[in-house]
């Protein structure tokens, strides 16, 4: 909806601009009562590993269906949980929901694997997080190996505070790892002293995989630096075949993208098993 309405060529850059402010007011109000009204649902996208086959997890990604906006996509309304402190309780739902999933797949029989949740910055540092990770899994029962976290480079601004938060989140038991990684700007002193488990490569490296040499490069180096710190690595946005070879032949065996499967309904993942 946001390409409705445009005016005329002289006032469309201010025209979109009112519309950005007058569309993200909307969603900031609809978004206040959107969790007690159901309207959130989690869409899976599963993870393999070595090959096709090999389900090793699942990335959920939070959808948003408003009876008057339609199916809202995270980059449009995660930003202003953010700003408005709604991601805590919101991503309290993610979390809780994520976990209680991953384990009635664990008791159907099905070969356990990770569920991973992608955490906001707010999340991150709010003072509740590892007491309420921890409630959850104890609540829906799954280890906590099967539960993984996402967070990104920028999280190590405060590394002080982060490198407490990731030490307690490490000893109960629940993975940590680095969404688009190569973005950031943070320095790469974190990985060492962090008690992290994987590094995900951007999407941005991987789709221009076999035309751009450059980016061939600093796929290769990721990688070689995930073996070398002994973390596992993952690639995103894997969309070809030939992007898929070409990490195989580099030494990285997960894989999460489109090529392989897109994200899907909880059901569609058990009939994938
Ligand atoms: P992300 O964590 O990096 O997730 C990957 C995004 O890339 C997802 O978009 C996914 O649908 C998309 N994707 C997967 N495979 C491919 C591919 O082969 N090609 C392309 N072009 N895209 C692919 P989505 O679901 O729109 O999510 C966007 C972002 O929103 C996520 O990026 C994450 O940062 C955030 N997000 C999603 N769910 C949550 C959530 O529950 N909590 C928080 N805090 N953030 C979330
Ligand atoms: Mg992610
Ligand atoms: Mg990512
Ligand atoms: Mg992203």
């Amino acid at each position: 909806y946001h390409a409705k309405n445009l005016g005329k060529n002289t006032y469309q850059v201010y025209n979109t601009h009112i519309q950005k402010e007058k569309t993200n007011l909307k969603i900031e109000s609809l978004l206040y009562k959107a969790l007690k009204n159901g309207e959130f649902f989690l869409s899976y996208q599963p993870q393999f590993e070595t090959n096709e086959e090999n389900i090793s997890g699942v990335e959920v990604l939070i959808r948003w269906d408003n009876k008057e906006l339609g199916i809202v996509s995270p980059g449009e309304f995660i930003p202003i949980a953010e700003e408005t402190g709604l991601i805590v309780p919101i991503g309290e739902w993610v979390i809780r929901e994520a976990c209680r999933r991953n384990k009635a797949w664990l008791d159907a029989g099905y070969p356990a694997m990770s569920v991973s949740v992608n955490l906001s910055m707010r999340q991150f540092y709010h003072k509740e997080l590892v007491e309420m990770i921890a409630e959850i899994l104890y609540e829906t029962g799954l280890p906590p190996e099967f539960l993984e976290l996402e967070i990104t480079e920028s999280m190590a601004i405060h590394a002080e505070q982060a490198s407490v938060i990731l030490t307690e989140l490490n000893k109960l038991g629940v993975k940590i790892s680095i969404d688009d990684f190569g973005t950031g700007y943070s320095s790469l002193s974190y990985l060492k002293r962090f008690p992290i488990d994987q590094l995900k490569i951007d999407q941005s490296f991987v789709r221009d995989i076999d035309s751009n040499k450059e980016d061939n490069d600093i796929i290769r180096t990721i990688i070689s630096l995930a073996h070398n710190l002994n973390l596992e690595v993952i690639a995103e946005g894997v969309k070809t075949k030939a992007q898929l070879e070409f990490l195989k032949r580099n030494g990285c065996f997960k894989f999460q993208g489109y090529y392989l499967a897109k994200p899907m309904k909880p059901e569609e993942v058990t009939e994938l098993f």
